[in-house]
């Protein structure tokens, strides 16, 4: 099969208001900080932006790891930027944001992991902007327990960690991931916060058979996993990982009901689903819930 290429695909222009795309762009050029929206190569980068939907990407824009599919630079990362937590938070004022997702590149030649940087990110949102809501999307911390208490510890709304991709395609996709620790990590959060609202990810399409997905969203949900988003994998380059399959619209409804069935208090699924995609809308989903059964 050919390669899917993102980049010849043409970006989801839902609305029109361009000017809230381009501010949003100065501001984060302005204050260098990055984004995984754009290091990533979204789809859905102009409809986010123009709403004033992000997510900001800490502890520098170079990974030390190099997931086949990723389009982050992988590398020896730069210093931290010490100011990165106010600045974001900062941004977030300007903007008005009562929502937002922070995630990160993997940083294992951090001890923690980066982890004191994400409680310090959100305690200068919170700081700042006490209506706001934060969402952390963070790495496996390299299974580093105590590391996961200091980020949970930060009482963010939302901690997410995405599996990504299938067992059965760690070693090709994720040689430096490790499936087990990743579902320990979920495990792990509402072990030490049963009440702390857990989010999980995974991307279709890179080869892995039906079976295989199905048997990945059943061992996120036994991590008592609250939200589950599952999307279309699409290549960055022709030097990433193939498409293997394009699931339809019928595909991704299966999985939503699946999700469903089994017990996830959310599921996004569709081909341009990511993990911070209608992130608010997800959170507020989950908080009535929890509001009606309490
Ligand atoms: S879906 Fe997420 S990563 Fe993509 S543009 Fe929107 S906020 Fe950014």
């Amino acid at each position: 099969m050919k390669t899917l290429i993102k980049n010849k695909l043409p970006k989801v222009r839902l609305s029109s208001d361009m000017r809230g795309y381009e501010n949003m762009l100065d501001m984060i050029r302005e204050k260098s900080l990055n984004t995984v929206c754009q290091e990533a190569d979204c789809p859905n980068i102009f409809n986010c932006f123009s709403k004033g939907t992000l997510t900001f990407m800490i502890l520098g824009d170079i990974c030390t790891r190099n997931c086949s599919y990723c389009n982050v630079k992988t590398g020896s990362p730069l210093p931290l930027d010490e100011n990165e937590p106010k600045k974001i938070a900062g941004v977030i004022k300007e903007l008005a944001l009562d929502y937002v997702v922070i995630t990160c590149v993997t940083r294992d030649d951090l001890k923690d992991g980066g982890a004191s940087v994400f409680a310090e990110t959100v305690r200068e949102i919170k700081n700042r902007n006490p209506e706001c809501k934060v969402e952390l999307l963070i790495s496996d911390l390299n299974g580093n327990e105590n590391a996961l208490k200091v980020v949970i510890g930060a009482n963010p709304a939302v901690i997410g960690h995405n599996i990504e991709v299938a067992r059965e395609l760690f070693p090709q996709m994720r040689p430096h991931g490790d499936y087990e620790r990743s579902i320990d990590l979920l495990k792990n959060l509402k072990k030490y916060d049963p009440d702390i609202i857990t989010k999980s990810g995974i991307m279709v399409g890179l080869g892995e058979t039906q079976e295989e997905i199905i048997r990945t969203i059943k061992d996120i949900k036994n991590t008592d996993c609250d939200i589950i988003t599952i999307g279309q994998y699409l290549a960055p380059s022709a030097k990433h990982a193939l498409v293997k399959k394009f699931y339809s619209m019928e595909g991704f409804s299966f999985f939503k009901k699946l999700g469903e069935s089994l017990g996830f208090k959310c599921v996004e699924s569709g081909s341009l689903v990511r993990s911070s995609f209608n992130a608010s809308q997800s959170y507020e989903k989950i908080r009535r819930k929890i509001c009606a059964v309490s």
